[in-house]
């Protein structure tokens, strides 16, 4: 998505152009065909011709997910160069770029934005508004819609994903039984059900809300539209929970980083699990402090969790990591509500401890497809002849 939109906006400032030329670099390369970001950036640019040159073993500049676009004319002359870095959920990085100036809110600690909430007897989502204004509901009425909508498709799809490893869709089987099992297996099925339709869309090319990134889309709108089924929510009720996702998540991006490529998987599925353990704390009526502590404990049970996505591709084993964050997110979200809200290690030690351990993960386990399960499956597949 990041390269898609980078090279929209950079389309823009080269209108003249005969032919672009593009060059990634490290993970964005390594893992490019199977997130379809040649075809993305090919798109961005058409009806021009595009052509590509791949560099994984090689990384350029202060971030992960290099880029570098050129701009010729037909002579051919170059006119124009951008570099730039995916950093995750969609975003981009301008070389030169100062991340500080990208903070949306004045606090991207939760500990001070609870002072702030505490001083001023607000709640989470209120602190959001304070800052966004209120055209912020309008903006995540709409998003709450999209999640909707990719989730319901996802879950009336049938299939094998496309890209080769023959994974077949299984969100539609699992929510179809879960209806007929009974209310005791309800959770056990339908919400990881839930997460798998919208993580099966995504690893279709589908649109998805990224929350916090593509790849960990599955989390947030399962827990959102699981609680929505249990207890009668208002859609005013279910924007305030993406709101307090939202600035969970935004602390997350803004001190340490949800790019799988920076610091793992833990930066992708633990976010997004601390994010919508956060709102379904909020969802269920529970304070500040136990949204923290919900986020807290959603983030600190994926520390570690490395990125290998299996032939670049975000199937195995990030389909199923989205059902088993959602699982985790709901059971944080009870934990903490039966909780006075008070913990030792507050959320902004763990996102400080996540974006270490991402640093300290070797890079071969942070989105390079060549490491973890991704080579393990390539050994099987060899040894077995396939
Ligand atoms: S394994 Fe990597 S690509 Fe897959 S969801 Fe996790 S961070 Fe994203």
């Amino acid at each position: 998505m990041a390269p898609s939109n980078a090279a929209k906006a950079f389309r823009q400032t080269t209108l003249t152009a005969a032919k672009y030329n593009v060059k990634l670099f490290g993970s964005l390369a390594a893992t490019g065909k199977g997130h379809l970001t040649d075809v993305a950036i090919s798109n961005a640019f058409w009806p021009v011709e595009t052509t590509f040159e791949w560099y994984p073993e090689k990384t350029i500049g202060k971030y992960p997910n290099p880029m570098i676009f050129e701009a010729y004319d037909s002579s051919p002359n170059c006119l124009s160069v951008w570099q730039g870095y995916s950093i995750g959920g969609g975003a981009i990085r301008a070389e030169g770029d100062d991340p500080k100036e990208n903070c949306i809110y004045v606090h991207s600690k939760l500990t001070d934005i609870l002072s702030v909430c505490d001083s001023k007897g607000i709640t989470f989502w209120e602190y959001v508004e304070l800052y966004e204004g209120e055209q912020i509901w309008e903006f995540l009425d709409t998003i709450l819609d999209q999640m909707h909508k990719t989730l319901t498709q996802g879950l009336s799809t049938e299939g094998v994903l496309p890209g080769g490893l023959g994974v077949a869709r299984k969100a539609s089987a699992m929510w179809r039984k879960s209806t007929l099992i009974g209310e005791n297996f309800l959770q056990k099925g339908m919400l990881p059900a839930y997460a798998l339709a919208v993580a099966e869309e995504n690893a279709c090319g589908n649109l998805v809300v990224t929350a916090p990134t593509c790849g960990a889309s599955g989390v947030l709108p399962a827990v959102i539209k699981y609680v929505e089924d249990q207890i009668p929510t208002s859609r005013i009720q279910l924007s305030r929970a993406l709101a307090v996702a939202g600035l969970i998540g935004n602390s997350i991006k803004y001190n340490a980083s949800i790019s799988g490529a920076e610091v793992g998987c833990q930066g992708e599925i633990g976010a997004a699990c601390a994010m919508a353990a956060g709102a379904a704390v909020q969802l269920m009526g529970g304070t500040n402090r136990q949204i923290e502590y919900a986020a807290e404990m959603g983030l600190e049970h994926h520390l570690g969790l490395t990125c290998d996505p299996v032939a670049g591709l975000v199937q195995i084993p990030c389909i199923e990591r989205n059902a088993f964050a959602a699982t985790r997110a709901l059971d944080c979200a009870r934990f903490a509500l039966f909780s006075d809200g008070n913990h030792r290690v507050s959320f902004d030690d763990v996102v400080k401890v996540m974006k270490q351990t991402g640093h300290d993960i070797p890079h071969l386990y942070r989105e390079t497809a060549a490491g973890g399960l991704a080579k393990a499956y390539k050994h099987k597949s060899r040894n077995s002849g396939e």
